[in-house]
């Protein structure tokens, strides 16, 4: 067993960290396998060296070890270059130009029938920049510096039907086990996700993908806000031929309002409570690992 932990370091830890990064060690130590780190700096306007350093620090406080030198995101445009290369070729992604402002414009135009539907990563893409290019343009050099998209119909035509994963933790509404994906719902409700932004050579999705099956993870432990985005990954996996890991959505940690912790709600941040004097076993007991 290989799980990992994922933070971006564009802010402090909180206890909803704490608790992802000690599940996901524990499940390895508990197996005998590897809990591995990986920083996931692609944002370079909110990415901080400092963050970075209190992430090492607020961890090792918290006892935890990795066993390999942690992965950074910054470090792999080759590995997200090379990816993108080979879906142009195969013609599974397209440079869209649309602002923020166009998506919504073109999503909210009056349909027959269709209200504008949101996914894991808003709006759903209304396909606008979709069949610009002429059919053959794979062949052709890849755009820089335009955001490329995934053509979601494409590639659900090319991994045929058979979409699923297995979950060992639950979903929103309580999924688990093997969770089967509806091609129409991947369609409808996700659609043509960003693979490279405008500015960066990959995009989330397309960086946790391959990094999670460059690090060799087997079991992704990850807080439950991030089971939408497993549907997108899962495609990723398929049409890139990578291994699909067994994924472990885990509840989120609340405040006491029952509000989801945000990064920016500094009160909870770990390293607030270790400056408030709290060791690592209180913390192991407010988010619930006993202690
Ligand atoms: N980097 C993401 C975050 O900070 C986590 C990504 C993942 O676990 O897949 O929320």
């Amino acid at each position: 067993m290989r799980t990992r932990f994922a933070p971006s370091p564009t802010g402090p830890l909180h206890l909803g960290h704490g608790y992802s990064a000690l599940l996901a060690e524990g499940m390895a130590r508990a197996a005998g396998g590897a809990f591995l780190l990986r920083i996931e700096d692609i944002d370079s306007t909110r990415s901080r060296a400092h963050w970075e350093a209190q992430i090492y620090g607020d961890l090792r406080w918290l006892g935890l070890r990795w066993d390999e030198e942690p992965m950074r995101q910054s470090n792999r445009l080759p590995a997200y270059e090379a990816a993108l290369d080979a879906l142009w070729a195969r013609e599974l992604i397209y440079p869209c130009q649309c602002t923020r402002r166009d998506i919504q414009a073109a999503a909210s135009a009056p349909q027959e029938g269709a209200e504008p539907a949101y996914g894991p990563d808003g709006l759903v893409y209304p396909g606008t920049c979709r069949d610009l290019l002429a059919p053959g343009y794979g062949t052709t050099p890849r755009p820089r510096g335009a955001a490329l998209r995934l053509n979601m119909a494409r590639a659900l035509a090319q991994i045929g039907e058979d979409l699923w994963f297995e979950e060992t933790g639950a979903g929103p509404e309580g999924e688990t086990g093997r969770i089967a994906l509806s091609a129409d719902g991947l369609l409808s409700h996700v659609g043509d996700v960003v693979l490279s932004r405008r500015d960066f050579p990959g995009s989330y999705h397309l960086s946790v993908v391959l990094d999670d099956a460059a690090q060799g993870i087997t079991h992704v432990v990850r807080g439950r806000d991030l089971f939408e985005a497993t549907a997108i990954h899962v495609v990723l996996q398929r049409i890139l031929g990578l291994e699909t890991p067994i994924y472990h959505h885990h509840d989120l940690i609340r405040d006491d309002a029952g509000k989801r912790l945000a990064k920016r709600d500094d009160a909870r941040a770990i390293a607030k409570y270790r400056e408030d004097g709290a060791t690592p076993e209180d913390i192991r007991r407010l988010v619930g690992l006993g202690g």
